[in-house]
């Protein structure tokens, strides 16, 4: 099975370094009181945001939005910043990738027409940053020690308890305008903790100047999100290029920063082993001697409510998302989603294990699926 690619995409094509600036700032009467927020507020105004807007109290009001495409992008367009629920900071675990959950922010301004936040976000996309950082870092203490997806891995071995950064977000897309990444990397690196730990990032873009002299300790784990040519090409609007991400990659390495590749989504497209192969040559080729490196490696899904929040996103979208194509797998509660059938996955599966292993040999396997 492969997926061909004809049509273009309707989102921005991505272009060199993205430094998104949104076009309006909401900022809630208590996001305005945090020092962290007022950090934020402050690289706002220095990036020249105009339109910001000091609330009264701790309520978004007008964004709702009418679901029409007007209303999307001005929401994409809009940075809210907030003190977020209290059950926020009590933290879930986030198999497989990490042990606990980890939220600087949710939303995010690019164009992926797959965008994995489709299924889960309720309401207008507009991004919220948390401005409560550094009482939630401060926090991060009583979960030490506790959390079962990375403890028991033998792949995982001595990385400790793991906070991940990007379940909602795309840290990186945001971190000229917050700083908020850079706080987090180096609270891990200094902080005194009780046990080993683990912070964990994954991005789509590579304006990582800001964070190459941090003191990282080695204790954040930076993983780019990288794809196919046509498929990054077609499908991942207003992100960097593959290659500047590629570069990107090779510099946080070269500043000692474990990394990794996140593999997602994967996709059969019309002669993907060259493509894919390409893309893992770029990885060897850029990445120092000796770097600690992880792939974990995520084909594409969709579900039925992602699949119809997508298509009102971008309703011109070439993305195939053909139940009839797709294997149903249930969820423990009921959940359906539509993977590759078997077939597929084993080709797929087999290929990527073999080409990681002859192209990135040192390379840690952390997940299929
Ligand atoms: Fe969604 Fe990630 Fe793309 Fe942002 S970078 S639009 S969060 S898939």
């Amino acid at each position: 099975m492969t997926t061909a690619l004809a049509a273009p995409a309707t989102a921005p094509a991505p272009s060199a370094t993205r430094r998104w600036t949104p076009s309006r700032v909401l900022v809630t009467r208590s996001a305005a009181e945090r020092p962290y927020g007022q950090r934020v507020l402050a690289r706002l105004e220095a990036a020249g945001v105009n339109d910001i807007e000091l609330l009264r109290g701790d309520r978004l009001a007008n964004l709702r939005g009418d679901g029409d495409r007007a209303a999307f992008m001005a929401a994409k367009q809009t940075l809210a910043l907030v003190v977020p629920p209290a059950s926020l900071r009590r933290l879930q675990p986030i198999a497989p990738s990490a042990d606990w959950r980890f939220d600087l922010a949710q939303g995010c301004p690019a164009h992926c027409q797959y965008c994995y936040l489709a299924g889960s976000l309720s309401g207008p996309p507009i991004t919220r940053v948390y401005a409560d950082l550094d009482e939630a870092l401060a926090g991060l203490d009583a979960y030490v020690g506790h959390g079962t997806v990375t403890s028991g891995s033998a792949a995982r071995a001595g990385e400790g308890t793991t906070f991940e950064a990007s379940c909602y977000t795309d840290p990186l897309a945001l971190e000229h305008l917050t700083g908020g990444l850079a706080t987090a990397v180096e609270h891990f690196g200094t902080h005194d903790w009780a046990g080993p730990v683990q912070l964990r990032a994954t991005t789509k873009f590579d304006d990582v100047a800001g964070l190459l002299e941090l003191a990282h300790a080695g204790r954040t784990r930076l993983r780019f999100s990288l794809n196919a040519g046509p498929v990054a090409q077609r499908f991942e609007g207003a992100t960097s290029p593959v290659a500047a991400r590629i570069a990107a990659l090779g510099a946080v390495a070269g500043a000692g920063y474990p990394v990794g590749l996140t593999l997602a989504p994967i996709m059969p497209v019309d002669d993907w082993r060259e493509h894919y192969g390409r893309l893992l040559d770029d990885v060897a080729t850029a990445l120092p001697a000796g770097t600690d490196l992880t792939v974990e490696c995520i084909t594409h899904r969709f579900t039925p409510g992602s699949k119809e929040t997508l298509l009102d996103w971008y309703p011109r979208t070439r993305l195939e998302m053909d139940e009839e194509r797709r294997t149903t797998k249930r969820g423990k509660f009921g959940s359906v989603k539509h993977v590759y059938p078997r077939e597929t996955m084993s080709e797929l599966r087999s290929w990527f294990e073999t080409a990681i292993a002859d192209r990135l040999p040192h390379a840690r396997l952390l997940y299929w699926t």
